[in-house]
């Protein structure tokens, strides 16, 4: 995934972080806890982060030699569809986070390529790229309402939890078939 440009990032985006306060000794520690709306496009096509819904971010930025490491973890809720039997999925996540963002001609930023480790832009450093993967590389590309749905009938398309146990259109058309049978026999 292309990472945003980190030049011009802007402080103003909810998932745009501000290390001025933390300063720059190795060590040194600040915690980070926001809770921003999610932005758009953030999942896959049948299990996503509803666009503005809030997403919960618990985390610290620590200082180390070459830059900043943001660690913790993202929560907030996920709504889809069953890829089984097409019921609303509607439920809440959690995922951790970890990455390193180096500083501006630090050796980390000469010496890496920039999908391994982060940038920063002078004291600012972007979450959404991080938030993006950790999120959508955890959701399952074929989401279940829950892990036993047993689906739709092929045949008629109504729900198995619905249906008696032991619906079956085999059955049916074997009995027809058994009529039909019972019917040329009279002829
Ligand atoms: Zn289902
Ligand atoms: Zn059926």
């Amino acid at each position: 995934m292309p990472k945003s440009p980190q030049s011009h990032l802007d402080p103003r985006q909810p998932l745009v972080v501000d290390t001025t306060k933390l300063p720059r000794q190795p060590g040194a520690t600040r915690a980070l806890n926001r809770v921003v709306p999610a932005p758009a496009d953030l999942g896959l096509e049948l299990i996503s982060v509803p666009e503005g819904s809030d997403l919960t971010i618990d985390g610290t930025l620590t200082s180390v030699s070459e830059g900043v490491y943001v660690s913790g973890t993202v929560s907030g809720s996920l709504t889809g569809e069953c890829g089984r039997c097409l019921n609303e999925i509607d439920k809440s996540f959690e995922v951790s986070i970890a990455e390193l963002f180096a500083y501006e001609d630090s050796t980390t930023e000469e010496t890496t390529d920039e999908d391994e480790v982060g940038r920063m832009s002078g004291d600012l450093l972007d979450l959404e790229p991080v938030v993006r993967d950790a999120i959508v590389l955890t959701l399952p590309t074929n989401p279940l309402c829950r892990p036993d749905c047993p689906g739709l009938c092929p045949e008629c398309g109504v729900h198995f939890d619905e249906l008696p146990a032991d619906h079956s259109h085999e059955e049916v058309d074997s009995r027809w078939a058994a009529l039909r049978n019972l019917s040329k026999n009279e002829e």
